[in-house]
């Protein structure tokens, strides 16, 4: 039997980034590697690259020279480093990699990864392999499958793809480019995922998609499915004890959504909605498709269904043209809405977009002046969602050990963690605790007893 190879994975960017690693290293597992955490050991090199950022190709070829630098060191010792250039950016400017950089020996775009295997089999041959087409086929549905070994390393939570892509065309984004147009797997290809998972240990699924709600995949009646009544068929897994959706858009939030969160406990009652401004003639220039009163009226029906639901957001701060009142409309929303958490950045052109060749920009100093505004009303608004939770008694599915001898670390249904000290034998489990204190964003507490009153409903704040 030949020795294993070994494989090292850089990846930059968002959540969906460090999943697809997860799934480049299940088509590659098959195939004999093994992961290596030391990138002058490696067989093969992945970098996962990500476009969300100015200059990101750049970043990609100074990293590639460094790469190179290792090769030759391998070479020198007899040995072939392989190298592959996957994400956004491999997706955006394949070509000109292939061109301006011989190192590469594979080029992977996002929808391509369960293809690895052969793209390295097709680089021995040919010397180089590029595969950054869209699938017009249904392969995206059947995606490499971890080894039950793997799943349970991972631990206890984990995410599956539903949907992938956008057709949005928000103005700042590069995602309709990079990703395509949305595709949705077919229900009973994320339903054997889960199983899979909860077999294995699993207990909390995250669907994700960057446009997740607009899911739409063939279910096993013929029709198209939505992304609640998804839901509703991923809560009937023995098992699935939690279950969570990201991200989604204002537009595409309907009533079975709504509904699956008024009736199935198992749907975490934490919703990230992206807004982006509070002002409509920014959320026009971006292309949202929506005004502040759209999001408002979103929110309602959420929390009408709701009574517990709280939400999180991503805000763009700065986008071009924006004036001081039509901040003055975010912060407005923010104050109003009352986030549990958000994330706000300031605006940074995306090669490619629309937004990029707007006039207009806002000054360094003004975003980064109106970006410490935003980010003080967040954290007081995260800070008091947090406070809120002492003295009460909180559900909380406990994931792992802690670093203090003793300590187990879970999360509540709002993503906060919390520490107690308590047996490995909770890990997996969904228990009340009772919250004592805060240190920073985490909870402090201790298991209330299981004939304690269940789980406090918090709101949010501002509600
Ligand atoms: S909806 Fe989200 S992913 Fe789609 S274009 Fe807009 S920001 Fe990008």
């Amino acid at each position: 039997m030949s020795p294993p190879r070994k494989l090292h994975i850089k990846s930059y960017g968002c959540q969906m980034n460090v999943y697809d690693a997860q799934r480049m290293v299940d088509a590659l597992t098959p195939e004999g590697f093994v992961e290596t955490a030391n990138v002058d050991d490696a067989d093969l090199v992945i970098l996962n690259t990500c476009h969300i950022r100015e200059k990101a190709s750049e970043k990609v070829y100074s990293e590639l020279g460094r790469l190179r630098v290792a090769r030759d060191e391998a070479a020198s010792h007899g040995r072939r480093m392989q190298i592959a250039v996957a994400g956004c950016v491999a997706q955006a400017e394949g070509e000109e990699i292939i061109r301006r950089a011989p190192v590469v020996d594979v080029v992977v775009g996002p929808q391509s990864y369960h293809n690895l295997p052969q793209l390295l089999a097709r680089a021995d041959r040919d010397g180089r392999a590029l595969e950054t087409e869209f699938p017009i086929d249904d392969k995206f549905g059947v995606l490499p499958q971890p080894a039950p070994d793997a799943i349970r390393a991972r631990g206890i939570s984990a995410f599956v793809t539903a949907q992938e892509g956008c057709d949005k065309f928000c103005t700042f984004c590069v995602v309709p480019y990079t990703r395509g147009a949305e595709m949705s797997r077919p229900v009973a290809a994320i339903v054997e995922d889960v199983k899979r998972l909860a077999e294995n240990g699993v207990r909390e699924i995250t669907l994700i998609g960057q446009n997740v709600n607009a899911y739409h995949g063939d279910g096993p009646d013929g029709r198209a499915w939505s992304l609640g009544r998804l839901v509703r068929r991923l809560a009937e897994i023995p098992g699935i004890v939690r279950l969570r959706y990201s991200t989604s858009h204002p537009n595409d939030v309907d009533e079975d959504l709504l509904a699956a969160h008024r009736d199935l406990p198992a749907l975490m009652p934490f919703v990230h909605l992206p807004v982006q401004s509070g002002s409509d003639r920014i959320l026009a220039a971006m292309n949202r498709k929506h005004t502040a009163d759209d999001y408002r009226r979103v929110i309602d029906r959420f929390r009408s269904a709701s009574a517990v639901i709280a939400f999180s957001s991503d805000f763009i701060v700065g986008f071009p043209g924006e004036t001081e009142r039509d901040f003055s409309a975010t912060l407005a929303l923010v104050a109003q809405i009352g986030y549990a958490g958000a994330y706000s950045f300031k605006y940074s052109p995306r090669p490619g977009t629309p937004a990029a060749d707007m006039p207009e920009m806002v000054p360094a100093a003004v975003m980064d002046e109106r970006l410490e505004r935003l980010q003080q009303l967040i954290d007081q608004q995260q800070s008091a969602f947090n406070k809120a939770a002492i003295g009460r008694t909180v559900e909380v599915l406990f994931e792992r050990a802690g670093r203090k001898p003793g300590q187990i670390v879970g999360r509540t249904a709002y993503l906060q963690p919390a520490h107690v000290m308590a047996p490995d034998s909770i890990i997996g489990q969904v228990l009340p605790v009772r919250v004592d204190s805060l240190e920073r964003y985490s909870l402090l507490g201790e298991l209330a007893s299981a004939t304690s009153r269940p789980a406090d409903a918090m709101a949010a704040t501002g509600a």
